[in-house]
C-alpha cells in the first residue's frame, strides 16, 4: 500500500494479481536464467518482412513475434515484457525451492523459503476453507448499530487489506516533498474503475451483472443462504454505485491540483463528520495528527451520506464483502477460484489459473520483495551491466540538457528552471542501496493465511511509521526482479529495477544500436515523465509548484494537444479509441524518450564506423530494437479494460505513434511523405 500524491509513473501497466507469467509450454522445473532461450536483442525471427516498415512499423517489427507467441491459457496478454517476467519467475522458483528445503539458512532465506512452502501447501489451505476470516466476518455481522460500523472502519483499515469506502495513508507533502503528510483518498470499489458503474452500454450492464454474481458467490462461500447473498450483493452494488458517482475520473486525477486539499483533522471532521477521524488516525498509529490531504472532498461527503442513509444491514454486507474479497486470493481454492474467475477470467479473458508455484513466487515477490530481491540480484545483476546502464542514463540526461537548451518555444527563464529540475533527477539503477529489514516479521512454513496477513500488517505499519520522519529518498517502489521502470514526481527520481535490465531488453553482449533503441528509450521515457503534462507541475525538489511562464505553459499545452489529437486516432478494440487525455503523459514520454535515446546513441558512437547487420543499417537497427520492446498479444477483454484504466497506449500506438513523428525514422527507412509512418504534421514536445 504505497500512497503517493501524483502516483508513480510506470513504463508499462502493472499487471493485476499474479502478474505476467508462463511461457508457451509449461515449464516442469525451475530454470537457470542463463539457460533461458532468449533471442538476441535484435530478434529477426520477430519481424514480418512482408509488411512495409513505412506502412506499419509495429507489424514489421513484431508481426513474427505475434505469430510465434500465442497468449498462454493463464494469461490475459502476452508480451516481450511478460515473457521476461515469466523467465524471472521460473528462476526465482528455483531459489525458493532451495530456500524452502535447506537446513542451514540465513534469516532472509528462512522467511522467503517458509512463505513459499506455506503457499504451496494447498491441502492445508483447502482444509481451512473460510475459517481464517470467519471470526472477523462474524464480528461484522454482529455490529449492533451505525456507531459500531463507523468505529469498525478504523479497525478494518488497520488490520486487513480490504478497500472500505476510502483509503488513508502517508504520502509526501505536495507543498514540501521532504515531509510526510497523511492522505485520505477515494476507494471502496470492487470494479476497476468508476465508469463500470456509470456506463449504460450492454457490455457495461453485463459486467455489473457478472460482478453481482461474483459478490453473491463469495457471500455464499462465507456461509450465507443464496437468498441473503442475492440481497447483499444488490446492496453492495448500490453503495458502490453511489461512491463511483462521487469519484473523480482517471483523467481528472492526473491533475495534481485536483486531488490536493490540505486541511486540519478538525476541518475534515467538519466536512465529513460521520467517521470519528481522531480515533481513526490514533488507531493507525498516528495520534494527534494535524494536517491531512483530503484528495477528493466531494467523495468524502458521499461516503458520509452512504454511511448515514443506507440500511445498517447493507453497510454490514458491504464491509463483509470487501473483507472476504480481499482475502479470497489467500484462502482455499473455492475462494481463490472465484477471485480468478471474475477478475482474471471474465474481466481480462484468461482461460485458466497459473500453476500454483507461479502464484506463490509472485506472492513472495509482492510481500517480501526486498528479501527475495537480494537473492535475485546476487545471482543476476553484474557490475558490468550496472556500470553500462548507469553511463547510458547519464548520457541520456546530457541529451535532455541539449534538447532543453535548443527548444525554440521555451523562454530562457523557464529553461533555467527546467535545467535545474533535470540536474536534480536522481538515478536509481538495479536495486536499493539498503535492503528493507524484515526481521520483526514472523513467517511460518505451515500458516499461509497468517503469513500473508502478518506481511500485509508489517507493510501497513512500515508505511504509517513514516509519518513525522524524514523522507527516505533511497526507498524503491518496485522490487528488483520486476520487469518495469518508473518515475516518481515527488522524489524526482527515475528507477530501473535489475529485472528490466536483462536480455532481450538489455544485452551487454550486443552492440549499441538495439540497446540504446530499447533500454535507452526506456530510460529516456522515464526521464521525460519529469516533463510531461503531469510531471511538469513539480519542481526540482518534487514540490507542486508552477515554474513556467504563462506563455511557455501555453506553448507546452499546444504541443501536448497535438499529441492528444494524434493518439485519439488509434483504435484499442472494437470501436473504442484511445482516451488520449488519459495516455498523453505516457505518449509524450515515449516520443521524447526515443528521441533522447537516439541522440545519445549518435553521440556515444560518434567517430565509429557502424556496420550493417541482419540486413539493416545501424539506424534501422536502432528503431527495430526500440519497437521490439513492445511486441505483444492481448485478449479483447483485457483491451476493453485497458481502454478504461490504463494510462499507457497499446503497443502498436506506442511504436507507430512515435516513429511517425520522427524524421530520423523516415530517413532511416527511406519513407516518403504521404506514407502512413510519415505524419504530414509531426508532433514534438521534447
Ligand atoms: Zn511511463
Amino acid at each position: 500500500m504505497v500512497f503517493r500524491f501524483a502516483g508513480i509513473v510506470l513504463l508499462a501497466a502493472a499487471l493485476p494479481g499474479s502478474a505476467p507469467s508462463l511461457l508457451g509450454q509449461q515449464a516442469e522445473n525451475p530454470q537457470p536464467l542463463s539457460a533461458m532461450p532468449y533471442s538476441p536483442s535484435l530478434d529477426v525471427t520477430s519481424l514480418d518482412r512482408s509488411v512495409d516498415p513505412c506502412v506499419d512499423f509495429y507489424k514489421f517489427s513484431c508481426g513474427g513475434w505475434q505469430k510465434n507467441n500465442p497468449i498462454p491459457a493463464d494469461q490475459s496478454a502476452w508480451s516481450v515484457y511478460a515473457k521476461l517476467g515469466d523467465e524471472n519467475t521460473q528462476f526465482l522458483w528455483g531459489i525458493l525451492k532451495e530456500d524452502a528445503a535447506m537446513k542451514h539458512r540465513t534469516p532472509v532465506q528462512q522467511k522467503i523459503g517458509d512463505y513459499f512452502s506455506a503457499c504451496m501447501d494447498t491441502a492445508a489451505i483447502d482444509k481451512l476453507g473460510g475459517a481464517p476470516i470467519a471470526p472477523a466476518m462474524a464480528r461484522l455481522a454482529a455490529l449492533p448499530d451505525r456507531a459500531a460500523v463507523f468505529a469498525a472502519l478504523a479497525r478494518l483499515q488497520h488490520l486487513t487489506s480490504g478497500s472500505y469506502f476510502f483509503r488513508a495513508g502517508p504520502e509526501q507533502d505536495p507543498d514540501d516533498s521532504s515531509r510526510i503528510l497523511v492522505s485520505v483518498n477515494a476507494a471502496g470499489l470492487g470494479l476497476p474503475d468508476r465508469d463500470y458503474y456509470l456506463k449504460t452500454d450492454p457490455k457495461s450492464v453485463e459486467t455489473r451483472a457478472k460482478y453481482v454474481e461474483y459478490i453473491a458467490r463469495l457471500m455464499v462461500l462465507s456461509g450465507e443462504t443464496p437468498e441473503q447473498a442475492a440481497a447483499d450483493s444488490a446492496a453492495v452494488l448500490k453503495i458502490e454505485t453511489a461512491l463511483a458517482k462521487a469519484s473523480l475520473s482517471r483523467v481528472d486525477r492526473r491533475d495534481p491540483y485536483k486531488v490536493f486539499h490540505k486541511m486540519t483533522v478538525a476541518q475534515l471532521s467538519a466536512l465529513a463528520p460521520v467517521v470519528p477521524w481522531e480515533s481513526f488516525f490514533a488507531q493507525q498509529g498516528v495520534p494527534g495528527l494535524t494536517a491531512v490531504n483530503v484528495a477528493q472532498p466531494e467523495f468524502q461527503k458521499a461516503v458520509d451520506a452512504e454511511l448515514t442513509t443506507e440500511p445498517l444491514d447493507a453497510l454490514k454486507a458491504y464491509l463483509r464483502f470487501h473483507l472476504v474479497s480481499s482475502a479470497a486470493p489467500v484462502l482455499s481454492s473455492a475462494f481463490s477460484t472465484a477471485d480468478f474467475d471474475f477478475y482474471r477470467g471474465y474481466l481480462r479473458g484468461a482461460k485458466e489459473q497459473p500453476p500454483r508455484w507461479k502464484q506463490c513466487v509472485r506472492a513472495v515477490d509482492r510481500q517480501l520483495g526486498e528479501a527475495l530481491g537480494q537473492e535475485f540480484v546476487a545471482r543476476t545483476f553484474s557490475a558490468d551491466t550496472k556500470a553500462k546502464t548507469v553511463l547510458m542514463t547519464r548520457q541520456i540526461e546530457d541529451e535532455m540538457q541539449v534538447e532543453i537548451e535548443h527548444l525554440d518555444w521555451m523562454s530562457d527563464d523557464t529553461k533555467k528552471e527546467a535545467l535545474r529540475k533535470l540536474h536534480a533527477v536522481r538515478n536509481k539503477v538495479g536495486y536499493p542501496d539498503q535492503w528493507r529489514d524484515y526481521s520483526s516479521l514472523t513467517i511460518r512454513p505451515d500458516d499461509y493465511f497468517g503469513d500473508a496477513e502478518r506481511a500485509a500488517q508489517f507493510e501497513r505499519a512500515r508505511q504509517w511509521a513514516k509519518v513525522g520522519k524524514p523522507v527516505d529518498r533511497n526507498e524503491w517502489g518496485m522490487t528488483p526482479p520486476t520487469v518495469n521502470a518508473y518515475f516518481n514526481p515527488q522524489m524526482n527520481d527515475i528507477n530501473f529495477p535489475a529485472g528490466v535490465l536483462q536480455p532481450p531488453l538489455y544485452d551487454p553482449k550486443m552492440d549499441d544500436a538495439p540497446n540504446y533503441g530499447n533500454t535507452g528509450a526506456t530510460i529516456g521515457h522515464e526521464l521525460t515523465h519529469g516533463f510531461d503534462d503531469e510531471g511538469r507541475k513539480f519542481d526540482d525538489q518534487g514540490n507542486l509548484k508552477d515554474w513556467w511562464t504563462k506563455e511557455d505553459a501555453a506553448h507546452f499545452e499546444d504541443r501536448i494537444n497535438c499529441v492528444r489529437e494524434e493518439y485519439a486516432g488509434f483504435v484499442v478494440v472494437d470501436d473504442i479509441h484511445i482516451n488520449s487525455k488519459l495516455t498523453s503523459g505516457e505518449d509524450v514520454a515515449d516520443l521524447g524518450g526515443t528521441l533522447l535515446a537516439y541522440m545519445a546513441w549518435k553521440k556515444a558512437t560518434a567517430g565509429e564506423t557502424l556496420k550493417p547487420a541482419d540486413g539493416f543499417t545501424p539506424d534501422q537497427r536502432f528503431f527495430v530494437g526500440m519497437a521490439q520492446w513492445a511486441c505483444e498479444n492481448t485478449r479483447p477483454e483485457n483491451l476493453r479494460l485497458q481502454a478504461l484504466t490504463d494510462p499507457h497506449s497499446p503497443g502498436v500506438a506506442r511504436i507507430n505513434g512515435v516513429v511517425s513523428n520522427m524524421p530520423e525514422f523516415a530517413k532511416a527507412f527511406s519513407c516518403k511523405s504521404g506514407q502512413p509512418m510519415v505524419r504530414a504534421k509531426a508532433c514534438k514536445v521534447w
